[in-house]
């Protein structure tokens, strides 16, 4: 299957290089020169670095310690989450100015619909990803990298394809030759095992699994493995959301790629998720007043417990507070876990992106009182927990694909 044009369809990716640090340097000229290395709550891991600290062998989730041993000369911030909203909502509002028809979907990326916008500014999509980000750079101080092609998915592959500050432009004919080169694993939505699992099937670049039988993908990766096959041969199925409904719940979850019971590796897991949960409730202004923590046993059962705070928020410190409280109560020393996840729920919208001045007053007020509420600890109970938290969210719409999503993490 081919598309017949080259712009059916115009959907732009864009996604900012290394954005928690690219933040940081922008408020600190001073560490020019220096690699930045951005801390979960109460400074224990890295959780987020620049290009140059990547390069020196840093990775997500390592240890302070560890990292500092590596990269001596780097900086190491902890994270500031009003901060980063402020840089966001900056960068959205630049992507605003070239078209209303755009989808926040996590604090640093987004998408465009870019149909129309051609004529409207006589330019070309590539002189006009070039502009954007030219004019991200000169007026936020971060870099950005963008992919234009038919499809969401397909913009997000051209934009990760370059990085940073590139502009990747794919026009339907030039699908099949770009996907070509791009291992099967970075498709959004394939993790190891699929890859793996495709990788049987003689499948192991984007372009073969394009390229594959249609039965045979819904045979093998069922309704949502043919939507990214129609998405990847250039046919939309996700559109862009500019207004996403309020989700039920927002979750992070991911198997350790490692069975352990070592407890800092689960809590550096657990930093992690509570970091990409706060962006993402961040970024859609959104705040939660109930937060589901869960470990996945060796044995694919599952331990949970949800965490009711004493008002909605969306405060890294208030729920990494209740995430490490739930730690402390599920693990159990020489258990061996596989995976972890957190959920939050009854979520609602707030007016700005982080809590406003009035909110956080209103917290020192509080004197960081922090209610928690035990609602569940129970082993099977937890895993309806989590399981029920997630189909609501699906079954919120029937009949229409859910929102665009990747990767696909499972607790397994
Ligand atoms: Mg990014």
């Amino acid at each position: 299957m081919r598309p017949a044009t080259n712009w059916h369809n115009a959907i732009a990716h864009i996604d900012a290089d290394g954005f928690y640090a690219g933040c940081e340097a922008v408020r600190h000229p001073e560490l020019k020169g220096r690699p930045i290395c951005v801390l979960s709550n109460q400074n224990a891991f890295v959780v987020a670095k620049s290009y140059d600290a990547k390069a020196l062998g840093i990775t997500t989730a390592m240890s302070v310690w560890d990292a500092k041993r590596l990269a001596p000369n780097a900086a190491f911030l902890s994270p500031d989450f009003r901060y980063y909203g402020q840089i966001s909502g900056k960068m959205f509002s630049i992507l605003r100015r070239y078209s209303p028809d755009i989808e926040v979907y996590s604090i640093d990326e987004g998408f465009m619909d870019m149909n129309g916008i051609r004529s409207l500014w006589h330019k070309g999509y590539r002189q006009i990803a070039d502009e954007i980000r030219e004019c991200v750079k000169r007026e936020v101080g971060i870099t950005v990298s963008i992919g234009i092609s038919n499809t969401k998915t397909l913009a997000k592959i051209a934009s990760e394809s370059n990085k940073p500050d590139g502009t990747t432009v794919i026009p339907g004919k030039r699908i099949e030759r770009f996907l070509a080169d791009i291992p099967v694993q970075a498709v959004p939505g394939i993790g190891y095992k699929r890859a793996s699992m495709l990788g049987k099937f003689r499948i192991r670049t984007a372009g073969d699994l394009a390229a594959a039988d249609e039965g045979l993908i819904r045979r093998l990766m069922g309704k949502h493995g043919l939507a990214l096959w129609y998405e990847l041969n250039g046919q939309p199925v996700q559109r862009v959301e500019v207004n996403p409904p309020n989700p039920k719940s927002v979750a992070r979850t991911s198997s350790m790629g490692e069975v352990t019971s070592v407890r800092t590796t689960i809590a550096a897991y657990l930093a992690r998720h509570v970091m990409r949960l706060i962006s993402d409730l961040v970024a859609r202004r959104l705040l939660a007043r109930r937060i589901g923590v869960f470990l996945t046993y060796k044995s694919f059962e599952t331990t949970g417990m949800e965490i009711r705070l004493d008002h909605p928020t969306n405060s890294l410190k208030r729920i990494s507070k209740a995430v490490m409280l739930a730690l402390d109560r599920l693990y159990q020393e020489g258990v061996l876990y596989r995976g972890s996840g957190v959920i939050a729920t009854h979520i609602s919208q707030s007016e700005t992106a982080t809590e406003d001045l009035f909110g956080l007053m209103h917290e020192d007020l509080r004197q960081e009182k922090l209610m928690l509420t035990v609602n569940e600890i129970n082993q099977k109970h937890g895993n309806h927990m989590i399981t029920s938290a997630m189909a609501s969210t699906a079954k919120k719409n029937p009949g229409r694909p859910p929102r665009f999503q990747y990767p696909v993490h499972t607790a397994g």
